[in-house]
């Protein structure tokens, strides 16, 4: 019977075989078709002058707008101890790197710096920071305007990588921009690049780095190779000593063809926070185990899966691979005393045990 019926749909399935093949090649719609999904409307921004910084863009996500460091961590989840000065960010020496409290993947980045006027120390000593995508792969900032310093350690160089195309720098005190269009690289399940990190860097406008590929993450005098990390990451801003000023920061995050279904913002909350809800829940019949790993929280569920989730907020994870969310319950001294686990909106309450 299905024999006959494949026998009888056969033409029918090739030509529709055909018709799919051609509809691939003509990447699915007929010129100009008004069927094909139009972009979405978003309000550009403004461009910023030397005295006020310009507009995010309707749809970009603000990581500083001259208010607060909200959207800022240091390192390790505490507080970010850099400072506001007449609405912008300043470097504190020795106060570390900061990095954003959300994590992201392909994204297009906004940032504007000034480097400290008047301009003391050369070399790679003069108004020294950097803007780290994934935490790995640094846009060197330093101040560049008759300074001189290895091609690939100047500012708009993929450091220890790929020098700028020109040098674009303005003098020490004025406001630049950079503008930057990251594609994160892409592994396989064995932790192997399957695509490696791409980047396109406007320097005040001008080109300064056109698509380059990323040989794995940058550091001084080294060439490391790629080691499989996670989709998203927190974005970093480098204390390397000197008091460079931070302003005007937002992000576009891009949709990538590689990404799984990540359809929630993921925060990266402080270890001793995270390690508040690792250990057992439930009962041995039908629990949770959950443990810190890699930033945030490994459980297993049931005895069935272990997965990875992600914080949405202080109290709430996600998993991205699977419809489950945890919902951790806290007493009144603000101890873990259990975690609701909604496994397809059906939720359970589960006790803490240790
Ligand atoms: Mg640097």
């Amino acid at each position: 019977m299905i024999k006959n019926r494949v026998g009888l749909y056969l033409p029918v399935l090739m030509f529709m075989l055909a018709a799919l093949a051609w509809s691939q090649t003509s990447d699915l719609w007929q010129i100009h078709d008004m069927n094909r999904p139009r972009p979405q409307i978003i309000t550009p921004g403004t461009a910023s002058t030397q005295e006020r910084p310009g507009q995010a863009p309707s749809d970009a996500i603000v990581l500083f707008n001259g208010q607060d460091l909200s959207q800022w961590r240091a390192m390790d989840g505490g507080p970010a101890k850099w400072v506001i000065k007449n609405n912008v960010i300043e470097t504190v020496k020795g106060a570390g790197y900061i990095r954003s409290y959300r994590e992201f993947g392909s994204c297009q980045l906004h940032i504007e710096f000034s480097t400290p006027l008047p301009a003391s120390g050369s070399s790679q000593g003069r108004g020294n920071s950097g803007v780290i995508l994934m935490g790995r792969y640094e846009v060197q900032v330093l101040d560049s305007y008759e300074n001189i310093t290895y091609a690939d350690g100047q500012a708009s160089a993929v450091y220890a990588q790929y020098p700028p195309l020109v040098n674009a720098s303005r003098p020490p005190g004025q406001w630049q921009t950079y503008d930057i269009v990251f594609r994160r690289p892409v592994f396989d399940q064995e932790g192997k690049v399957q695509r490696p990190a791409m980047m396109t860097v406007f320097h005040n406008g001008i080109l300064v780095q056109d698509h380059v590929e990323l040989t794995g993450p940058t550091g001084w005098l080294s060439q490391r190779p790629y080691s499989a990390h996670a989709e998203k990451l927190p974005i970093s801003l480098q204390d390397h000593g000197n008091p460079v000023r931070y302003r005007n920061i937002w992000v576009r995050e891009l949709v990538d063809p590689a990404d799984k279904l990540i359809d929630k913002p993921s925060y990266r909350l402080a270890d001793d926070l995270l390690q508040k809800y690792a250990g057992r829940y439930g009962d041995s019949g039908r629990g949770v185990e959950i443990q810190v790993r890699d930033g945030h929280l490994q459980a297993n569920v049931y005895g069935v899966r272990t997965l990875m989730f992600y914080a949405e907020s202080e109290t709430q994870f996600y998993s991205r691979e699977v419809d489950i969310t945890l919902d951790f319950q806290l007493d009144a001294e603000n101890n873990v005393s259990g975690v609701v686990v909604a496994v397809a909106s059906s939720p359970s309450e589960l006790k803490k045990i240790d």
